[in-house]
């Protein structure tokens, strides 16, 4: 039973992608009444899944990170985690290089060091010491930032602050990340590695903040994982908690129009109707909800125009052999690691040697694929839409990724394809309403990124609040579900 008094008060969330789900699971349990709003026929947002001919591919996310992020909502919801069933990855990535070395990263962070000691060069000890800072920037800056508002004057007057100011020095805000991390290692490839962390949020290694060091002791302090279902299953677990925690979710209902009296939203407005609402969640890009839903072009556009984080081209292919050299993460880095992200970042182009990402979920969930077959998700970073020739671009980067495939491991990939299809800038942009087709909203290249991100609320209407991955703190599935967390507290301070 709720004890909060606003029993009956009505609650519309626009976009049933991670965050919307989250956040209506969240108000559910402090007793509104919910109604979810969602363009597509299915929920999920980036996070969903399909299938072709035999194969059944993840379509967004494939890195499980922070498990517990999901595990609150289950408590939240009056439920208990025991459903929500998922392991612990014991390898984290595989690396392929272009002269031809491999290396596999272990989850366990000793065997890390001493992984990366025998087969790169470093000392343990270095290793070690890396991720012990890693650990320390995640908890002193980590729980600061993604954690709080940082509109509140709270956020940056306590004992948690303080300690952070006491060690700006540590946490190398105004160094690159690059920077950093060549001057620890000795090796350029266990640079490339730890550089490679500046992608988890869209962003650029050689421009984003050292803070970002803190994302290993992601992967290999808290862990990797890989949900029993595939990633669909965490979607399909927040689908299933909303609809137990009474939250409606209505498909196929674009929201076309939110409308306003004076500092307060009235309603929302579909094709079909009006849904009337004492407060609104907007779950989807900023920057649409200001211009498209609101009519305010110009308050849009600061949004519009913040830096956007990487986008993507996915090739899904049904391959028709398996790969024992592969494991459920690989990557195959490029020749030239800083003149990729000068083409996606400065040139905004496509680079003709892009690295690629392979993730196989049939390694931990057999059915994705046939028996000695594998659901090949290929991805290679691209710049966020600005209008590039798509047309010629894509084709032209699928021969150079199958030709890269093909010689790393030995067979020709183009005839070993049984399945394919291809998600790029401007299906995403169009699937999702992401700006440009972005990942995770915009990029963190700069050390005041995470100030000019939109908070969690809006300061001209009283009653509308924003989650998601455009929003503060940011994009990937756990900030977009810490975002929910935050929306909450809000709606709790202003509205009890
Ligand atoms: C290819 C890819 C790979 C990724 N890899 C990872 C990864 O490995 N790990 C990770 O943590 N994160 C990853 N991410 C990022 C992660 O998927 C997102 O940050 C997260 O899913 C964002 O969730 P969201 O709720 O903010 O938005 P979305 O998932 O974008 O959901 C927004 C929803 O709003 C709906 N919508 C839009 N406009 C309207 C409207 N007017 N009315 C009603 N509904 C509307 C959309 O249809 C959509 O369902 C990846 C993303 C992609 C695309």
């Amino acid at each position: 039973m709720s004890i909060y008094p606003q029993k009956h008060k009505k609650v519309i969330v626009i976009g049933a992608g991670v965050s919307g789900l989250a956040t209506g699971i969240r108000l559910a349990s402090q007793g509104f009444d919910v109604t979810i709003l969602e363009a597509n026929d299915y929920p999920g947002g980036k996070l969903s899944e399909f299938r072709l001919g035999n194969y059944r591919f993840d379509a967004g996310p494939s890195l499980f990170t922070m498990p517990q992020l999901v595990e609150d909502l289950y408590r939240i919801a009056g439920k208990k985690p025991e459903s929500f069933r998922y392991k612990k990855l014991e390898e984290v990535c595989r690396y392929f290089f272009p002269d031809r070395t491999r290396f596999t990263a272990p989850a366990n962070p000793e065997q890390l060091a001493r992984t990366i000691a025998s087969e790169l060069g470093e000392t343990p000890e270095t290793v070690s010491r890396y991720l012990t800072r890693s650990r320390f920037k995640y908890e002193t800056i980590g729980s600061l930032f993604l954690e709080r508002c940082l509109r509140k004057l709270s956020t940056f007057f306590n004992h948690r602050a303080f300690r952070a100011y006491l060690n700006l020095g540590k946490l190398g805000l105004f160094r690159s990340l690059n920077s950093y991390n060549k001057s620890i290692f000795q090796n350029p490839k266990t640079v490339q590695i730890f550089n490679r962390y500046a992608t988890y949020n869209g962003s650029d290694p050689y421009q984003t903040s050292a803070v970002m060091s803190m994302i290993p002791h992601l992967e290999f302090g808290i862990g990797a994982f890989f949900p029993e279902e595939g990633m669909i299953q965490i979607t399909g677990s927040l689908v299933n908690l909303a609809k137990e925690s009474g939250v409606e979710l209505i498909l196929n209902s674009p929201v076309r129009k939110l409308e306003t009296n004076g500092n307060r939203i009235t309603g929302v407005r579909t094709e079909s109707r009006f849904y009337e609402a004492d407060l609104v969640v907007s779950a989807i890009d900023v920057s649409q909800t200001y211009s498209k839903l609101l009519g305010m072009k110009g308050q849009g556009d600061v949004y519009l125009n913040l830096p956007k984080s990487t986008s993507a081209i996915i090739w899904y292919l049904g391959i028709s052999k398996a790969t024992p050299e592969t494991g459920l993460h690989n990557i195959f880095f490029s020749h030239d690691y800083r003149k990729e992200f000068e083409d996606l970042f400065q040139r905004k182009a496509m680079p003709s040697d892009p690295t690629i990402y392979l993730n196989i979920s049939s390694k931990e969930r057999k059915g994705d694929a046939p028996d000695n077959s594998e659901n090949w998700f290929v991805m290679v970073n691209a710049p966020a839409n600005e209008g590039q020739d798509w047309d010629r671009i894509i084709p032209e980067t699928r021969a150079n990724v199958l030709k890269r495939l093909s010689e790393e491991l030995g067979f020709d990939v183009e005839s070993a394809i049984e399945e394919e299809t291809v998600l790029e800038p401007r299906t995403l942009e169009s699937r999702t309403g992401s700006v440009g087709g972005a990942l995770y909203g915009s990029n963190s290249n700069s050390p005041f990124a995470a100030f000019l991100r939109h908070a969690n609320y809006s300061s001209a209407f009283r009653n509308l609040f924003f989650c998601g991955g455009s929003v503060h703190p940011g994009g990937g599935i756990p900030l977009a579900l810490q975002s929910a967390a935050l929306v909450s507290e809000y709606v709790k301070e202003k509205h009890e």
